[in-house]
Parts: structure tokens; sequence; C-alpha cells
């Protein structure tokens, strides 16, 4: 009688607090978003070896449905579709040949049978390449496509007891979607879990900036506030080379050689991980402080062939940051302005215009012809910015007021210069 009551109530509160969140998103901006968790795994021995079955027989899977697809096309010009493969994967799993596909998750399978199918529509709409046969030296991965859960640092899925611990260093919101396990070159395995999370977008600030590459810091904006590069990448690259040049002297297919091996991997790892720290951190910094960010639509590949710039454009991985930039201005309704890189950000004065044909890489600071004093990488991202508002205001009305230095935005900005330091430098 008790427990009714409370059934009762508490399916009253349920009521009335989803009623609240409907409510609440109709007057604030909720949005659905998609974010993914990356998470290493700690699985132990025999966690370890059905993780290596999972791998091997969603390879084995893709491969042989890929060439049965092939050998159809050529026998009739047309293939079995995805429906007709499942079929067919069904009764593979009852032949005696192939009975071991059974010791795996069946949904994990499917899901492999699917992404053949995905491939194929991409390649016939003319957006991908023809499919390749999947080679177990290519990373390893296998995706379970529900009833997975992640419960206080454990991660469970079908087929796998007592589930998996996961290191899980940062707080996972919403519902869970999909996980994608996958084995490095080092032998770590991760596990990447998609969401799907009710986002309330940041504030507007009223802000805007633009932002240059820096040279010797990692970026730095129209505000004059530096980013510094990840004091820990330049050390690891540094052991890097090292670790390299140790395994260009072993004997390739030798057990040193692949200690070695194994080792660079693992230092490789190490600088990608601390660089994309530092690429979430600005890049979500950035998306707070200001609406509207303009920058360089820069080919970093056309960039990395001149000698002296390579290491740091490879080292703050530009092409990285913009696709966070993206998403998170995206997810944050913020505008994110692109411009053309041939414009010449750093050899153009912002105040007067005038344009310095004699500035080479090396020089910090110059004076224009009419006597303004300009740091080299701020005064680029001033004249980003302005040349981002005019790409703005030329689709849309000028609100600028004409003056670009002095937009409505800047005069309201509510962020200290200050509180971006401690966070680049930490
Ligand atoms: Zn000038």
């Amino acid at each position: 009688m008790y427990c009714d009551f409370l059934d009762i109530m508490e399916q009253v509160f349920v009521k009335v607090f989803t009623q609240r969140q409907n409510f609440r998103s109709i007057f604030v901006n909720v949005k659905t978003i998609h974010r993914t968790y990356r998470f290493e795994l700690k699985p132990t021995q025999d966690q370890k070896v059905l993780l290596d079955k999972h791998f091997g027989c969603v390879r084995y899977v893709y491969n042989h449905f890929l060439n049965e697809r092939k050998e159809q096309y050529q026998e009739n010009k047309k293939s079995d579709n995805y429906y007709a493969q499942a079929k067919t994967l069904t009764k593979l799993k009852k032949q005696e040949e192939t009975i071991w596909l059974k010791e795996v998750n069946s949904q994990t399978l499917q899901f492999a049978l699917r992404s053949l199918d995905t491939a194929y529509l991409n390649f016939f709409r003319g957006n991908a390449k023809f499919p390749r046969f999947k080679s177990k030296k290519r990373k390893n991965s296998f995706t379970v496509p529900q009833h997975s859960k992640l419960i206080e640092g454990k991660v469970y899925i079908p087929k796998f007891k007592g589930g998996i611990t996961c290191i899980v260093h940062r707080e996972v919101k919403g519902e869970l979607g999909k996980m994608t396990f996958s084995q490095t070159p080092t032998g770590s395995y991760f596990v990447s879990i998609l969401t799907k999370e009710q986002y309330q977008p940041k504030e507007k600030t009223g802000a805007v900036c633009g932002v240059d590459l820096g040279i010797k810091d990692f970026a730095i904006t129209s505000d004059g506030i530096q980013f510094k590069n990840n004091r820990y990448t330049k050390k690891y690259e540094r052991n890097l080379a090292k670790a390299q040049k140790y395994l260009s002297r072993k004997q390739k297919g030798s057990h040193s050689f692949e200690r070695q091996r194994r080792k660079v991997a693992k230092i490789h790892e190490k600088v990608s991980n601390t660089r994309q720290d530092v690429l979430h951190k600005v890049s979500h910094q950035l998306v707070s402080d200001y609406d509207l960010i303009a920058l360089e639509d820069l080919n970093v590949k056309g960039m990395m062939s001149n000698r002296r710039l390579s290491k740091h454009i490879a080292d703050a991985s530009w092409g990285r940051f913009v696709r966070f930039l993206e998403y998170k201005s995206d997810w944050n309704d913020k505008q994110l302005v692109k411009i053309n890189r041939w414009y010449p950000s750093s050899k153009t004065c912002n105040v007067c215009g005038w344009i310095n044909q004699d500035l080479n890489l090396s020089v910090r600071e110059w004076t224009c012809q009419n006597g303004h004093r300009l740091d080299r990488d701020e005064n680029a991202a001033k004249n980003i910015l302005n040349e981002g508002l005019k790409i703005i205001s030329a689709g849309t009305v000028d609100n600028t007021g004409g003056d670009l230095n002095q937009t409505s935005f800047e005069k309201h900005r509510s962020v200290k210069p200050e509180a971006h330091l401690s966070l680049a430098n930490g």
C-alpha cells in the first residue's frame, strides 16, 4: 500500500519534471548535440582475448561480405544489400567452419555489415573511394550499437562479463549511444562513446576577435591574448626524435626493432594527446568569450613544405584546431569566419593599411611608413578580424558604423584578457 503510494508520487514527479524541461526548452535555447568521449580501457587478460576476437571477427565479416559483393557484381552486375547479407551472416554462424562467429556480439557483426553498406552507398554517390579490405596492420576497431552501459568506471557490453575497467577522466553527460572499441599501434585499448545531450548554448558576450597562428606562441587574438604551446610537447618531441634515431639503427623484423617501434608509437601518442589538450582548451575559451571568431583558412600542407615553419605548424595542428572550433561554435550558435589565406595579414598595418613588402619571418615588431608601432602576430590577428567583419558585412547589413577597428561589439567586451593567460600557460 505504502509502496503504491510512493510509486504514484514518483510518477507525478517525473511528469512534472519532464513537463518543466519541455517548458524550459521553449524559452531557453536548448538543443540536441552529439558528443564523443574517448577513454582508455584497462581490460583483464581474458577480456583482451575477447576484444581481439571481436576485432578479428569484424574484420572477417567485413572482408568476407565485401568479397561477396565484388563477386556477385562481376557475375550479374548487381550485389546483395544489407538485409540480404544479414541473412547470409545468420547462416554463416550456423556453419561448422565459421561457428566461432557466435562468440562475438551479433549486433557488432551486423554493424560491420551496415558500415560496409554505407561505404558502398558513399562510393556510388561519389563521396568516397571504393571500399577497401580491412587489414590487421591498420586500425583495429569494432562498434557496439546498443545495450552498452557505463557504471562507476566500468563499461558493460554484451558478451563481456563483469565490465571492462575504463579510465573516465571527465563526466559523461546525456544519453549513451553506440560505443566504438579500438586498439592503437602501442597495444592500448580505447573506447569512444557517442552521446546525445540536451545542450544549452553559451551566453552571448558581444565580443568579436581575430585569431592568428603564432610563430612563437600557438595563437594570438586581436586583443593581444596569447595562447602558448604546451610545454610538454617540445620535451616529448625531443624524445621522439631520439627514439626514432635508435629505431633506424635496428634491424627490421628483429625483436629489438619491434620493442623500439612500440616505444616510438607510445611517444607519438603522448605528443598527440598533449596537443589535443591545448586545442580543446583554447577552442573552448575562444567560443566562450567571443560571438564571432575570424581566422585564416590555412593550408597546413602547403606551409609544411616551408621547412622553417613545418615544426611549428605540425606542433600547433591548425587543421585539428579549426575542426574543434567549427563544431564548438556550431553547438553554441557562434560565428566562425574563415578568410582567404592569401590575404597579407602580417604585412598590412592594421591602423592605416600600408603594406610592408619587405617583412620577413624573423621580424617580431615593426613600424609602418606612418609611424604605427606593430607587434607582428597581434597586427595580423587584427587584420584577420577586420577582414572577417568585412566578409560578414558584405553579406548582411553593415552594422559596424564604418570604423572596423572600433566596432560596437568591442565596446561591450566583458572578459578580462588576463583571465586567458593563466589557462594558456598552465
Ligand atoms: Zn600604419
